[in-house]
């Protein structure tokens, strides 16, 4: 039989996840702020916990999914009973607690400075600790599309890792537990960026009565044949060798003058495009107009704000 699994947080991604569990066969204990969404789950099988100790005590392992850090640690403050917890990794009484001996993985979006510090807050108590970056929306979980990123505890990913793998693909990044947050975030950037630039583009085609749904198969087919020039950039990022390859930076920035008076012509607003133009200019003023685009990375680089 396989292993329990406890899920707090019932929102539509808690409920995908809940829903894998048991329809993988796993005892699952459930617990949501709102009980509502509990019962729901039990109707299919899961157990409603009462309270937060109680759904953590039914489990080794416990994922949490809430809507942010700050939720975490409400969740977590009650089921100590309250304290300031994730102040106090040195409190008397560390290791004896509800938490004592459990796995908890933390799949709410955060940073990687909070995955931190929640990961001193949680070994304080005596518990292991995964944080983990979901790379899906609810309707993939537990389909091959979908990818959790997890690190923190390697033995505590050896061990649930048949558990991990009910949710889709689950990727180990390592000890250090911010790592998952860091990839997550930055896989979810460039989502943004690509997001942004889409609805400039539906927008500008839209400004002659172009519909979205016309015109966004060509945005895929290009986006898709642009995106096959990521891996040579990225060697060209990681050796430092910008050398152009046919589209060098000066003409990249003269031409995006045309794209912020165009957006400005149509009556679009041009401002998700205007840092870009200001950053292709940075990099002909730092003397890199006649390398590749890709060269333009080094400027974003401002070193790490520290914790
Ligand atoms: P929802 O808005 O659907 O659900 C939010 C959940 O957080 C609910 O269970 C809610 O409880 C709970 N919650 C909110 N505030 C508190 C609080 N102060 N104390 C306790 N519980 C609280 O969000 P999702 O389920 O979609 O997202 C959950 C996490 O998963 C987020 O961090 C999100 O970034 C991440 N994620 C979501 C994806 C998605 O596409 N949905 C994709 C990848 C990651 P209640 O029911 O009582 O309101």
């Amino acid at each position: 039989s396989r292993p329990p699994v406890t899920v707090i947080g019932l929102g539509a991604m808690g409920k995908a996840l809940a829903e894998a569990f048991l329809d993988n066969g796993h005892p699952t204990t459930v617990w949501n702020r709102t009980a509502a969404r509990s019962e729901e789950l039990a109707a299919r099988g899961a157990t409603a916990a009462a309270t937060v100790a109680e759904a953590i005590a039914a489990s080794p392992l416990v994922v949490i999914c809430v809507l942010d850090h700050a939720s975490v640690r409400n969740v977590l403050d009650a089921a100590l009973g309250g304290t300031d917890v994730l102040d106090t990794p040195d409190a008397p009484g560390s290791g004896t607690g509800v938490l004592a001996g459990r796995t908890l993985v933390n799949l709410t979006n955060g940073t990687p400075a909070q995955a931190r510090e929640t990961a001193r807050w949680v070994s304080g108590h005596g518990a292991e600790y995964l944080d983990g970056g979901i790379m899906a929306v609810p309707p993939m979980i537990g389909t091959p599309g979908s990818l959790v990123l997890y690190s923190g505890s390697q033995e505590s990913f050896r061990a649930h890792e048949r558990t991990f793998e009910v949710l889709g693909g689950a990727m180990y990044l390592g000890a250090e537990p911010g790592r998952a947050a860091l990839y997550d975030i930055a896989l979810l950037s460039a989502m943004y960026g690509m997001f942004g630039g889409f609805f400039q583009a539906v927008a500008l085609a839209g400004s002659e009565g172009v519909p979205a749904t016309e015109f966004t198969p060509l945005v895929v087919s290009w986006l898709n044949a642009m995106a096959t020039a990521l891996p040579g950039m990225a060697e060209a990022i990681d050796s430092g060798d910008h050398s152009a390859t046919g589209s060098n930076l000066r003409m990249q920035a003269v031409s995006f003058v045309n794209l912020l008076d165009t957006s400005r012509d149509q009556g679009v607003d041009a401002g998700l495009l205007e840092p870009m133009g200001a950053l292709l200019d940075r990099g002909v003023a730092a003397g890199r107009g006649a390398g590749d685009v890709s060269g333009v990375v080094d400027l974003l680089r401002t070193g790490p704000a520290g914790d």
